[in-house]
């Protein structure tokens, strides 16, 4: 029987970067996957296909619409889906054998097969041919991530009616697409579609958009979509889902009650969220239970059981990529006697569609409701030479601050690459800062990052460009 300081069960951003860290602190270690891949739900079919699929679209989009020829660049386009499908396959599988080689360098052992905990301290791995290994191990890290959430009344059946992963791989561009859910995947999924070609209707069961972003940016962000040709059907409930080989009707009613209609699209899209994934993980060996929706609490990443784990989209706090990467080093420099520590109050969040949305701290709903007192500084893009020369000028940046300390407590922006520039908020809020510090510190002209400095200056009101 092999013996492990760690065992890790899931290979996504959680698990693989939990097995890294821990190769590198000299811990002996294994990974079990069960998808035949590493890069979990992230690498395979989240994060980096849809990616793929962002930017391949907006090029489209911009070489197809008005954009390439406003830059005196004149193309006729034409869209092999084959093709984008293909460079993203292939991009996918690059990544996923990194992750492999990454293993291998830091001397992790990576085990194929779905891994169940069999009682403390033992992991029994199923591979693809029936065949059972039992692992025996100091500790277990369950990063077994998660599933997309059904809903009830609509069978997903990956042809007509898709989920993330299905709507990641349509075979045809929709002449209509019918979105649930107003989120991240939703919203970022919709836009791919729909710079393709393909009329894209969301329907939402809350009044608003992306519930839990900063209302401003979130209804702002809602215009410029509408603006793109995006149709929202918010405050309404879908019910009932028929799929015919060619087309899907919906039932939709409104929440607050009233005659329901029916929506016609070529495809449905079910994105209301995802669910932790703890199918066959054995739980009840070791006395674990998860809660009403699944999730297996955690403090410190210490479970109810001496000696397991847990990380990533399968515990609490959002579910993102780059909170589970944390959470990973965090929980193996704890089983190393290291002090790991994550700090919740700074994970960013970016919808990667065009322009980006990009958050980091509290909102200033959060902040009205916990009674603090804030200042607030805003920068449009409009005002911001880089964006305008480009051509990029919706959106703005919003930097909220504590009115007596002007320590910085979250910012909130729309606009063109804010998901990449959001990172120089992080910093400055995990050192505390200022918005004067931010405000204060020399940034590279022209470029869309001083509207964060612009808006930081807005703060004490003196925001110089605009
Ligand atoms: C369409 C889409 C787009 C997204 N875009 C972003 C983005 O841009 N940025 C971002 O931060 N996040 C994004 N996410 C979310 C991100 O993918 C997740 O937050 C992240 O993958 C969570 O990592 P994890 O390691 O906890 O779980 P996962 O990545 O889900 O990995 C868990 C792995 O465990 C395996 N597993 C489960 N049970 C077992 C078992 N018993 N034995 C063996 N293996 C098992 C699964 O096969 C899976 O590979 C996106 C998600 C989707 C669906």
């Amino acid at each position: 029987m092999a013996q492990y300081d760690v065992v890790i069960i899931g290979g996504g951003p959680g698990g693989y970067n939990a097995a890294t860290r821990a190769g590198q602190l000299g811990l002996k270690t294994a990974i079990v996957e069960g998808r035949g891949k590493l890069g979990g739900t992230c690498l395979n079919v989240g994060c980096m296909p849809s990616k793929a699929l962002l930017h391949a679209s907006e090029l489209y989009e911009a070489a197809v619409g008005s954009e390439f020829a406003k830059l005196g660049i004149e193309v006729k386009p034409k869209l092999n889906l084959p093709q984008m499908m293909a460079q993203k396959a292939e991009s996918v599988e690059a990544l996923t054998k990194g992750v492999e080689f990454i293993m291998k360098k830091n001397k992790v052992e990576y085990i194929k097969g779905w891994g169940r905990i069999d009682g403390p301290g033992k992991v029994v791995v199923k591979a693809e041919d029936g065949s059972e290994t039992v692992l025996e191990t100091k500790n277990i890290v369950i990063a077994t991530g998660s599933e997309p959430t059904p809903l009830p009344g609509v069978t997903i059946d990956n042809k007509r009616i898709v989920d993330s992963t299905g709507a990641l791989s349509l075979p045809e561009v929709p002449k209509s697409l019918i979105v649930i859910g107003a989120g991240v995947i939703g919203l970022e999924l919709g836009s791919v579609w729909k710079r393709l070609g393909a009329e894209v209707t969301v329907v939402e069961f809350l009044d608003r958009i992306l519930p839990g972003t900063d209302t401003e940016v979130a209804n702002a962000f809602q215009k410029i979509l509408t603006k793109q040709g995006f149709k929202f059907k918010l405050a309404s409930k879908v019910t009932g889902a028929a799929a015919t080989d060619k087309q899907v009707k919906l039932t939709v009613e409104p929440v607050a009650g009233g005659e329901a209609e029916t929506l016609q699209a070529d495809y449905v899209l079910v994105a209301i969220g995802r669910r932790p994934y703890t199918q066959g993980l054995g739980l009840e060996t070791v006395g674990i239970e998860t809660d009403k929706r699944g999730m297996i609490a955690n403090d410190h990443y210490k479970t109810t059981a001496p000696g397991v784990w847990v990380i990533g989209d399968v515990t609490s706090g959002p579910m993102l990529a780059h909170k589970a990467e944390d959470e990973a080093v965090a929980c193996i420099e704890l089983i190393a006697g290291k002090a790991g520590h994550v700090n919740y109050d700074i994970i960013p969040g970016v919808i990667y569609t065009s322009p980006e949305v990009a958050t980091v701290g509290k909102t200033e709903e959060d902040l009205k409701a916990a009674g603090v007192a804030y200042k607030v500084g805003k920068f449009p893009f409009l005002a911001n030479s880089r964006a305008k020369i480009n051509h990029e000028t919706d959106g703005f940046v919003k930097v909220l601050a504590d009115a007596k300390t002007d320590r910085i407590l979250g910012c909130h922006a729309v606009g063109p690459n804010v998901g990449d520039m959001i990172a120089e908020i992080c910093v400055a809020m995990e050192f505390g800062g200022s918005s004067e510090d931010v405000a204060r510190t020399c940034h590279p002209h022209p470029t869309r990052a001083e509207a964060f400095r612009q808006a930081a200056m807005g703060v004490e009101g003196w925001t110089m460009q605009a």
